[in-house]
């Protein structure tokens, strides 16, 4: 167990309610930057000072919100030796199609440009589900511990220099770490670095209260964030962001968002963002509800009307871009069908399987049909961005570790609105 450092496969070639479950215990509207950083007692003799320095004061102060193992009134090392003495308790695929084993385990060390992260939060994204069953063509080796949407508290550095510092909140995410020196990262596409490590794939992940990071390639985590709230962005939030920005779809133009899931949902609220005029397929009506909730203008529900010929009467000769995010390769062909002449389609959804794609159509109708993996680091920053305006608002209800099985099942089911994350 722990982070594997053997040189990983490429995942390139692939890409050419749970009742138990409750909702975020507070909104973002509750939860202000000061509210966040202030143990409650420090609140009085905050009032007393100056603008001035209560920022200074502010900035010094530790970031986990108090609760159960986090000490605001200890130094940071304080902080970490008096955790030196816990385990991770981790959900761990030990074998593909198995139900997550929950274990106490060893805490892993960070090595050069590596820290150790308390968890307070993991999105879970359908890709733990394609890795815990070995969907993929290129798979993970078990043991592992699944999980790309982890937001943290450093608590330990690793030797050498570091941009970040103990206590800062970070993340993990599908890019781990890139080798920076390849083609693909010297191009600024580290996203394509065959020499990649993914985290909850190659490297161990956030189902577990402990997780390793790179620190050159974590996401830092804006001040004021709600952790559970926020945890979607690092995985469903920058993909679809990133699709929507390769889909060259212009303000005002028509997009189509097929599958209204994780991804989905947060899809809808970027494409609105982002100025397009959003369509939403999904093959379920409470998925369908979401997007509208969260600005669709028109919904079509793939179950029971084809979704292409709604789509084409809807925009009068199909949609500018489609951002697929579906797990079903059918979403896939019925894709192309609602694309308008010189259209992009975008794939971001990974189901196992291929769809037919029609060649005539295709070549006559100058369709681009393009693969997009996650988003650089550089993505991550303005997809958290959205959210830190409040423009971006995942969807979210929390579970415990223990209920991951339940959680992968529901998802399997495809009855989960929006997402579901861990709250440690
Ligand atoms: P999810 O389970 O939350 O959502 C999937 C959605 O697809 C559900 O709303 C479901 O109803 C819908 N769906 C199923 N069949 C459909 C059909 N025929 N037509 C339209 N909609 C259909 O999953 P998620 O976490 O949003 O992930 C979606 C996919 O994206 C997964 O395959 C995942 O591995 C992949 N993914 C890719 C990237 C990337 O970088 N490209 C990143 C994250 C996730
Ligand atoms: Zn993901
Ligand atoms: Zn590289």
């Amino acid at each position: 167990m722990g982070v594997k450092i053997s040189p990983p496969p490429s995942l390139i070639e692939t890409a050419s309610q749970n009742d138990r479950c409750s909702y975020t215990s507070m909104s973002r509207e509750e939860i202000t930057p000061a509210s966040y950083l202030l143990p409650h007692n420090m609140i009085v003799a905050v009032m007393a000072v100056t603008p001035r320095a209560l920022l200074a004061f502010v900035t010094l102060l530790p970031r986990t919100p108090p609760g159960p193992g986090n000490h605001p009134h200890l130094s940071p090392t304080e902080k970490w030796e008096n955790h030196m003495s816990d385990q991770l308790h981790a959900a761990v695929v030990e074998k593909f199609n198995d139900p997550l084993a929950i274990k106490d385990l060893d805490l892993p060390t960070p090595g050069p440009n590596q820290a150790l992260v308390k968890l307070i939060a993991s999105g879970v994204c359908h890709t733990d589900l394609h890795a815990a069953h070995g969907d993929w063509p290129v798979k993970p080796e078990p043991p592992f511990i699944p999980g790309h949407e982890g937001v943290g508290e450093i608590v330990e550095l690793g030797p050498g220099e570091h941009s970040v510092n103990v206590g800062d909140l970070v993340g993990n995410a599908w890019i781990w770490s890139a080798c920076g020196e390849c083609e693909q990262c010297r191009k600024g596409w580290e996203t394509l670095c065959p020499n990649a490590e993914y985290g909850g794939y190659t490297a161990d992940g956030s189902f577990g209260t402990y997780m390793l990071v790179d620190t050159r390639y974590a996401p830092r985590i804006p001040e004021g964030a709600d952790p559970v709230e926020v945890a979607p962005i690092l995985c469903a939030g920058v993909t679809v962001y990133k699709g929507l920005k390769v889909s060259e779809t212009k303000p005002g133009q028509f997009v189509v968002i097929s599958g209204v899931g994780g991804l989905g949902h947060v899809a809808v609220q970027y494409a609105v963002a982002m100025g397009m005029r959003v369509i939403a397929v999904d093959i379920a009506d409470e998925k369908l509800e979401l997007a509208k909730k969260h600005g669709a203008e028109f919904a079509v529900n793939a179950a029971n009307t084809d979704p292409a010929e709604a789509v084409q009467e809807y925009t009068d000769g199909g949609a500018h871009g489609v951002l697929v995010t579906a797990v079903h390769p059918q979403a896939f062909g019925q894709a192309i069908n609602m694309a308008r002449r010189a259209g992009t389609i975008v794939f971001n959804g990974l189901p196992p399987g291929d769809f037919p794609a029609p060649i005539f159509d295709i070549v006559l109708k100058g369709l681009t049909i393009r693969g997009s993996l996650v988003g650089d680091r550089q993505d991550q920053v303005e997809a958290l961005d959205f959210y830190a305006r409040g423009l971006v608002k995942p969807t979210v209800k929390s579970c415990n570790l223990e209920d991951i099985n339940d959680v992968l099942e529901t998802m399997e089911q495809g009855k989960i609105d929006g997402r579901i994350a861990i709250k440690y």
